[in-house]
């Protein structure tokens, strides 16, 4: 039996250099291995220029957390995943293919646990998300399933069910945390950069192609109003504009997109998506036509544009892509699981 020689404290010393030279080697090759989950704190500002109210929160999958939702006036508490059902039933026609909804599904999971991570639904005390589709998220009971789908519900309620549970837990993350999802039924042709719509830009809701949507009914939109109701509703986004002298529609500039940026109108400017609200139009993607006596704005795409679109997520997927595929084409950067 050989003995282990003990280490004087020469050797000891030795033996420290050594491991402290081996640490420093070791430890960037370390740091640049598990570089592709960090906590997003371990990156302030990599991943969310402008927002500092982007709260980081530890994640763990949950599985099937229970949710508490303010529906038809009172909290009810469900389980997240029987609770999904309702809400891709109320967000997404159930006609379109399996991967389509599967992609709603995660989107409306990621949604839900972000809602419910970040104080909640503002509008009601206690409950993580409410089924106000203005305010959080649009949700469907079976009683209006059976409504709505007649003869259809069960071929609907199974493919939907299907979405939900072969998608379970899964969710979309940036950086290793839950995003914030945006979705629109049609993006007309291309979507829009966060801070185009709303304040922030965010990381992973980029500006990228959405093909394929021109057959939707959603695609193309009309709105007419006389003159002086177009007056009249300018006026009240800004009380002090005048008409006199300039024309009544002045420049327009445009993002990448073709959403408007800015309009000319009367002595003052706005935004597309001001113009967009007090008219109520499908899309902030408006071309103008003025005749003597009314004001058409022709549209293109249905909604805000941020996201994933709706319909180019069927397009995709009738073209052979899985939700995965569409996820991540929607939402820049991010991961699927
Ligand atoms: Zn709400």
């Amino acid at each position: 039996m050989r003995r282990m020689r003990r280490l004087t404290p020469e050797g000891m010393a030795l033996l420290g250099i050594v491991l402290f030279v081996l640490l420093a080697v070791l430890y960037p090759a370390i740091t640049v291995l598990t570089r592709g989950a960090p906590p997003a704190a371990e990156n302030p500002g990599a991943g969310s220029p402008g927002s500092p109210d982007f709260e980081i929160i530890g994640k763990k999958k949950e599985a099937n957390p229970t949710i508490r939702v303010w529906l038809d006036g009172s909290l009810t508490e469900m389980k997240l995943e029987d609770y999904l059902i309702g809400v891709v039933a109320a967000e997404m026609p159930a006609s379109f293919e399996l991967e389509a909804l599967k992609a709603q599904a995660v989107a409306a999971r990621t949604y839900t646990l972000y809602k419910r991570d970040h104080g909640g639904c503002s509008a009601h005390e206690g409950a993580d998300i409410c089924t106000n589709s203005n305010h959080c998220q649009a949700y469907v009971t079976d009683e209006e399933m059976t409504r709505s789908w007649g003869s259809k519900k069960a071929e609907y309620l199974a493919k939907i069910t299907e979405a939900v549970t072969s998608t379970a837990g899964e969710a979309i993350y940036y950086q290793g945390e839950t995003i914030q999802v945006f979705y629109c039924a049609s993006a007309g042709g291309r979507t829009e950069n966060s801070e185009n719509v709303y304040s922030k830009a965010l990381p992973y809701l980029r500006s990228v192609v959405s093909e394929g949507e021109e057959n939707s009914s959603h695609y193309y939109g009309k709105a007419t109003v006389s003159v002086d109701e177009f007056k009249k509703k300018v006026k009240k986004i800004s009380p002090a504009i005048s008409f006199d002298g300039v024309p009544l529609i002045g420049e327009i500039t445009r993002f990448d997109s073709g959403r408007v940026q800015s309009i000319r109108i009367g002595n003052q400017s706005f935004t597309g998506r001001e113009v967009r609200e007090a008219f109520s139009l499908n899309s902030a993607n408006f071309t103008v036509e003025q005749t003597e006596d009314s004001i058409t704005f022709h549209t293109i795409g249905f909604g805000h544009g941020v996201g994933m679109s709706q319909t180019g997520a069927n397009a995709m997927a009738k073209k052979g892509a899985d939700y995965i595929d569409i996820l991540t084409h929607y939402f820049t950067g991010v991961t699927v699981g």
